[in-house]
């Protein structure tokens, strides 16, 4: 499988390199035997509750389960609806139908993230939560959702895998994080995402100390305590070990988070000026911290391959829109159902962003870029 590429997209083994701290302490930690819900655990939820700006932040296995147990605490169960974004990864759909639920498809727009407009006309009797995607780092127009949201009395679960420190302006004009506005947001810290440990975690913030309390029970087999079980839960806790890791790394995201809105910034000017490529309009208010770099580009499919045969590791997220897919065919949808969401799956093109990603790199994929469309242009006016 092994191509070696000029400019890859994973940054793993640099940003891992380097971790004799993590492994001493690990090697303090692991002969006290605390690896159920262990101290570093309950660091690590006060650290990341602190830089999320939310009151709890409770540890769990993987991005798809804070979802999942965001949902369940708020009463989705079987039957019920959930408002969600056309366009995501599938982690989102899943946590809806393990709960016995229905996704209910909201198109997105340009932002990457469901269209508030159609919002309205998606709620019928059934619906019992609203789940935005905070996809590509962008963030939804959190306002505006809020107001419909409440107009309805409707929790709002954010699907923030992507968006950890994405912000947009509350009323006041100050940048407020993904995650914080709906009643609980659920992060992913599986090692692709932003903030990532060794395998697979997730984190559900919640400044509802109820919410907050029944998802600590939630995902512990709803035990009270050793002996008394008060509600039916799951298996669903952050390994202690990870959070050493993530203990580790967690002082560092703001700077991650910096970098990749300056490798961001970079592309977006370089880009604007090659006809082909069309950068997604820059709203005011938002912080987009770029888990994706994506742009629409024309020809896309030739671009892709252009910049694979040329080192440049690209990719599309995601080609296949979700309603479209074999394992979704009980929702009953038919082609052309999400006009936006397939015009993404034809138009996007991702390429890497990273903190790890040098201002040489950048140039390579933007050489690349630029030197499909000036060949095209030739070969065109031959
Ligand atoms: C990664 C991701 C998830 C799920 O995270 P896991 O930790 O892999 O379970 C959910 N939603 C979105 C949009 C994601 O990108």
């Amino acid at each position: 499988m092994s191509q070696s590429f000029k400019v890859r997209y994973s940054y793993l083994p640099q940003q891992f390199a380097d971790v004799g701290e993590v492994f001493e302490q690990m090697k303090k930690f692991i002969p006290t035997g605390d690896f159920t819900l262990g101290k570093p655990l309950a660091q690590f939820e006060e650290r990341f509750a602190a830089l999320i700006g939310a009151k709890h932040a409770i540890g769990v296995g993987s991005g798809t389960d804070a979802l999942k147990l965001g949902l369940k605490a708020v009463g989705v169960g079987h039957g019920d609806e959930v408002i969600t974004a056309a366009n995501t990864f599938i982690a989102t759909v899943g946590a809806i139908c393990e709960l016995g639920a229905k996704p209910v498809f909201v198109d997105v727009d340009d932002s990457f993230c469901m269209n508030v407009d159609q919002v309205e006309a998606a709620i019928t009797p059934r619906t019992k939560a609203i789940m935005p995607v905070q996809l590509t780092g962008e963030i939804t127009e959190m306002r505006r959702l809020m107001a419909i949201a409440n107009a309805y009395k409707l929790p709002v679960i954010e699907d923030a895998c992507q968006g950890i420190l994405a912000a947009t302006n509350d009323k006041n004009g100050n940048l407020k994080n993904a995650g914080t506005w709906g009643v609980a947001g659920g992060f992913s810290l599986h090692p692709l995402k932003n903030l990532n440990v060794w395998g697979d975690g997730g984190v559900v913030v919640t400044s509802d100390d109820e919410v907050a309390r029944t998802l600590r029970l939630l995902r512990n087999h709803g035990m009270r305590n050793r002996d008394e079980i008060e509600i039916m839960g799951f298996n669903s806790r952050l390994d202690t070990l990870q959070a050493i890791v993530g203990n580790w790394l967690i002082g560092s995201t703001h700077d991650i988070t910096a970098k990749r809105i300056d490798n961001g910034a970079y592309y977006d000017k370089a880009f604007a000026g090659i006809p082909g490529i069309r950068v997604p309009g820059r709203r005011a208010g938002v912080r987009r911290v770029f888990h994706l770099y994506m742009v629409f580009a024309d020809h896309r499919d030739a671009l892709f391959q252009h910049c694979v045969d040329n080192g440049v590791e690209a990719k599309i997220h995601y080609p296949i829109p979700l309603y479209l897919q074999d394992a979704l065919t009980f929702l009953g949808h038919k082609p052309g159902d999400f006009p936006v969401t397939d015009r993404h799956a034809r138009t996007i093109l991702s390429f890497p962003c990273d903190q790890h990603l040098s201002r040489a790199e950048q140039d390579i994929v933007i050489d690349t870029v630029r030197s499909f469309y000036a060949s095209k242009k030739t070969r065109a006016a031959a």
